[in-house]
């Protein structure tokens, strides 16, 4: 059982405040019944909710695409900083969470889910999936930099990194494929090589693209495509 408003979030048809007005307006239909409060328990899986006499369709899992922007950081709740989750201002069910993270000041694809099997298969170290980033460094690429991450490099006494697969792009600008998600790795990798990261943008998590079309913090639902490639 669950609240008609919440329901009604839920399916993306508004904040919480939104569809409360689609209540009082007398737009919303629960099993052939005109309703008047939104604080009426239904079936989520049986009763049939109807806007403008349309059927409205509950979805158990939530997957949205973020272009994430630089100055919000990549948990559910901060107590100073603004998250990924303040970009959003639609209604998330409470239990969705950024699928690995951004730095700060990292843009770029990130996908927010409450689908914690599909999380686990993305970030799980041993599934190895490719993560692509457009990098722009502060001094000119080499090629004894691009042969480094290549061969796997090393950015400290223990860790190592798996080989990056490179594609140079200009002097200073790159992008790189690497399949782990150590933290800070890429500015760690440059680093390595001498050089440092002036920008940093997530362009793909395994099958799924970032959107261009979507500007820095705007977001939109995955196709059904979307979903069905990334299981
Ligand atoms: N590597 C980094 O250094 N930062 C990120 O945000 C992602 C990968």
């Amino acid at each position: 059982m669950m609240r008609l408003d919440k329901f009604l979030a839920h399916a993306g048809l508004g904040t919480r405040k939104e569809v409360k007005q689609l209540i009082r307006s007398k737009r919303i239909k629960v099993n052939g019944q005109l309703v008047r409060n939104d604080d009426l328990k239904i079936d989520e899986t049986n009763d049939v909710v109807l806007l403008d006499d349309e059927a409205v369709s509950y979805e158990k899992y939530i997957y949205m695409m973020l272009n994430k922007p630089a100055g919000v950081i990549s948990a559910t709740f901060d107590e100073k900083q603004a998250t990924v989750m303040d970009c959003f201002d639609q209604y998330i069910p409470m239990d969705a969470f950024p699928v690995g993270r951004l730095d700060i000041d990292t843009e770029g694809l990130l996908l927010i889910t409450n689908d914690g099997a599909l999380a686990h298969e993305l970030l799980a170290p041993k599934k190895h999936v490719d993560k692509i980033y457009y990098v722009k460094v502060a001094k000119a690429i080499t090629q004894a930099a691009i042969e480094a991450l290549e061969a796997g490099i090393q950015i400290n006494e223990e860790e190592c990194c798996e080989p990056a697969a490179v594609r140079q792009i200009s002097d200073d600008e790159m992008e790189l494929t690497i399949h782990e998600g150590k933290f800070h790795q890429i500015k760690r990798m440059m680093h390595a090589v001498g050089n440092e990261v002036v920008y940093l943008k997530r362009l793909q998590m395994g099958s799924l693209k970032l959107d261009e079309s979507l500007a820095c913090g705007e977001y939109r639902p995955l196709s059904e495509a979307e979903i069905h490639a990334l299981k």
